[in-house]
């Protein structure tokens, strides 16, 4: 997929401004605030972020395995949130999901042919031999073999297992899959073949990806957007390759000076040591002003109070820092 121009083509997923709030012992968590993605047919949009930062929550709410306390989420044009449940069963064949151990939550007793098949049973789209050819179909376009059929889940690697996961999330041919941390669990060199592996996919099969991962290398390597979250907020989103080379926020600065192949200088000889310092806030009490402030090496008192709002800086990238407001960018840099 190259990363051309903005297409005005109505994108294939859509979310507004969504909030997510649990009730949790007492207190109110405030998960997801305010967060909008924009999907394009055929793209990946990278979602990064450290854990807690609201990454799941964003997925759950972009497949309405939950509701969110407000927003709007519409695929192909259908307000999911309206949908009636008729059509929310058959959107749900269109969107799919990876996590990152995906047949954890399976009996391990399974067989391959069951665990890829069952979503062909439960949305009725083939039975007997005709789920066989097509769960051997599936085996074939992830890298296994027809051999596999009939072995347990629990009797693969870590890898197999995750095209196992994918070879399932295929099965009812999607438009739009969720990888949730999909390849986090793996060594370096599987990770990349299963990196290889979806973006062959993608390409064979015009798949859209949502793609989370806490690992910035791994975001950058897949997407055509990157989205980096904090505290339940997008912060900075642009290309991948400009927002790393010259990122805007100073949480984005942060998380790519941690990066141990960008330290220890940069490209205008400036070294680059900062890591991530101090702990990200709890989402049960978010820092007023800005919700990086605390940990911010350049705040100034405006953060404290004001909440900066994600707008466009340069690059067609949008960040959400005073820094970056009208007028006072040169200033800032
Ligand atoms: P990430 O995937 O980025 O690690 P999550 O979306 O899982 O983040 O979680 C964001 C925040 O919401 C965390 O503080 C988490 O504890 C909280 N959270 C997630 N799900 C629930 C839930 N069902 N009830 C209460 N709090 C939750
Ligand atoms: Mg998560």
């Amino acid at each position: 997929m190259s990363p051309d121009a903005p297409t005005t083509e109505a994108p294939l997923f859509e979310a507004r401004d969504l909030v997510k709030r649990f009730r949790s012992r007492g207190t109110v968590v405030q998960a997801v605030n305010g967060v909008s993605l924009r999907i394009p047919r055929g793209r990946t949009v990278g979602l990064v972020g450290e854990s807690g930062s609201g990454k799941s929550t964003v997925a759950r709410l972009a497949l309405r395995l939950l509701d969110p306390t407000s927003g709007q989420v519409t695929f192909d044009g259908v307000d999911l949130l309206r949908a009636s449940r008729g059509q929310m069963q058959a959107l749900r064949r269109r969107m799919q999901i990876v996590f990152q151990d995906p047949l954890g939550s399976l009996n391990p007793r399974m067989r391959v042919l069951d665990a890829v098949g069952e979503p062909l049973a439960v949305h009725r789209i083939a039975k007997g031999s005709a789920r066989v050819d097509r769960v051997v179909e599936l085996l074939e376009r992830v890298g296994l073999r027809s051999s596999d059929l009939y072995r347990f889940s629990h009797q693969f690697s870590g890898g197999q297992a995750q095209r196992i996961g994918i070879a399932r999330a295929l099965a009812t041919d999607p438009d739009l899959i969720v990888c949730d941390e999909a390849v986090s669990a793996l060594d370096v060199s599987v990770q990349a073949q299963m990196l290889n592996l979806l973006k062959r996919l993608q390409s064979e099969l015009g798949l859209s990806y949502l793609f989370i991962a806490h690992d910035l290398n791994v975001v950058r390597y897949m997407a055509d957007e990157v989205c980096v979250m904090y505290l339940g907020q997008i912060v900075e989103r642009g290309d991948g390759d400009t927002l790393f080379a010259d990122p805007r926020h100073p949480y984005t600065g942060m998380l790519v000076s941690a990066l141990p192949e960008f330290a220890p200088e940069r490209a205008d000889g400036r070294a680059r040591r900062a890591v991530p310092r101090g702990e990200p806030a709890s989402p049960s009490s978010p820092p007023p002003g800005c919700r990086f402030h605390p940990r911010c090496p350049k705040a100034m008192q405006r953060c404290r109070e004001e909440a900066p709002a994600l707008h466009g800086v340069a690059d067609g990238r949008a960040a959400a820092c005073h820094l970056f407001d009208a007028g006072r960018e040169a200033s800032a840099r």
